[in-house]
């Protein structure tokens, strides 16, 4: 039989975290590649998810969402940033960010329509815009005063007649950065002049650091009414697996995603939409706690890799450093990781696979610090045998 995958796709095979994974499972190596947490969230919110299951919350819910979990994302929006959408028309509910941001591209960028999205950027979105039939138009974050940012000139040449979208990661993963007001001004203020649809991913939104501040681009003036805002439990609560999600927008901008959503998986797991209800509206200082422990794990990691001979970039937010290989002599991340477990016995991803541009990240590797303190301790001490 010839290749069974639609054109479109192909080149989209095995991911980075599955090849990783594996290797790590193989090698007994630590595994500082993969995102996820390596303790559960607050045990309230899974006994809320238990007693969901036991009480009966079994069966299909509506579609756009159980009214609790709704009404409890529209109090966190106006509470937390003064944000204010209609739970019955301006908020619905997707199984995870990932099909949130999925739904989007599909609703809103039509085939050959251009989708602007900084680069590196999260691995399902230039699978998503692919899908979608629309042309990526990356725009190239780089290091400039310890963090990672864009140029502004750049970003408005990345904007052509045919581009519909803007795709915006703050926190950025796997960057770390979280973008300032200034930076976010300068999106909106394209989107505001090409009437773009801004879709921002926002699923890191409480993990911020030091005195850095989540700006949802949405409260930017004239923003509101163009931009699709989409979280998750995942992140905010460790619940990764739960793959529940949210999406707040305008409501003719919420019946666009809905309409492709609903025909994707028509509804989210019932009994995770309850506890993450419960979870926004409960367990806030959880999380306050969950972000100063994070932030500890960044310091211990980040001072390890250097101990070890990297040049690491000391995150705004998010689970993970970007640590720059070519103080220890390489310079290509990808052949580096392929034998980082013979050599160091730790697991890395290889930032280039988060570009279109790969040479732009070929020398940088992505550390998740969201593990116990032991194992990162454990990583970095294994990782000083690189010198
Ligand atoms: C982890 C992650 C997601 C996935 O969120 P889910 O709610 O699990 O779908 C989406 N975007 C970014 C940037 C992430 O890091």
């Amino acid at each position: 039989m010839s290749e069974p995958l639609v054109e479109r796709m192909r080149g989209f095979g095995e991911t980075i975290f599955a090849e990783m994974s594996a290797l790590a499972v193989r090698t007994g190596a630590i595994n500082l590649g993969q995102g996820f947490p390596d303790e559960d969230g607050p045990r309230a919110m899974l006994d809320a998810a238990v007693e969901a299951v036991r009480s009966g919350a079994n069966q299909y819910p509506p579609g756009p969402g159980l009214p609790e979990l709704r009404e409890a994302v529209a109090a966190q929006r106006l509470g937390r940033y003064g944000l204010s959408y209609d739970p019955a028309t301006e908020v619905f509910v997707t199984v995870g960010a990932t099909e949130g941001v999925a739904a989007s591209m599909l609703a809103l960028a039509e085939p050959g329509d251009e989708v602007v999205v900084f680069e590196p950027y999260y691995d399902s979105y230039a699978a998503t815009i692919a899908l979608a039939g629309a042309v990526r138009r990356p725009v190239t974050l780089r290091p400039d005063g310890g963090r990672f940012t864009f140029d502004p000139d750049e970003l408005r040449a990345a904007v052509t007649s045919r581009t519909r979208v803007i795709l915006v990661n703050s926190p950025h993963n796997p960057s770390g950065t979280v973008f300032t007001r200034a930076e976010l001004e300068s999106i909106a203020a394209v989107c505001r002049e090409h009437d773009l649809i801004a879709v921002t991913d926002e699923v890191y939104e409480y993990l911020t650091f030091d005195d850095a501040e989540h700006v949802p681009l949405a409260s930017l003036d004239g923003m509101r009414e163009r931009t699709v805002s989409v979280s998750s439990a995942g992140k905010t609560f460790s619940v990764t697996g739960w793959k529940t999600g949210w999406v707040t927008a305008p409501a003719p901008l919420i019946r666009a995603v809905q309409t492709v959503k609903q025909f994707l998986t028509y509804a989210v797991s019932a009994p995770y939409q309850r506890a993450a209800a419960y979870a926004l509206g409960n367990e806030v200082p959880w999380v306050e706690e969950l972000r100063k422990s994070l932030q500890a794990k960044r310091d211990r990691l980040v001072t390890g890799l250097e101990a070890a001979g990297f040049a690491a970039y000391r995150p705004q937010g998010t689970y993970f450093v970007q640590a720059d290989i070519r103080p220890l002599g390489f310079t290509d991340g990808m052949e580096l990781v392929r034998e980082l477990p013979g050599r160091a016995g730790v697991v890395a991803i290889p930032t280039q696979v988060f570009y279109d541009h790969p040479e732009a990240g070929a020398h940088f590797l992505r550390f998740a610090f969201c593990k116990r303190d032991d194992v990162i301790d454990e990583a970095v001490e294994r990782l000083a045998r690189l010198r």
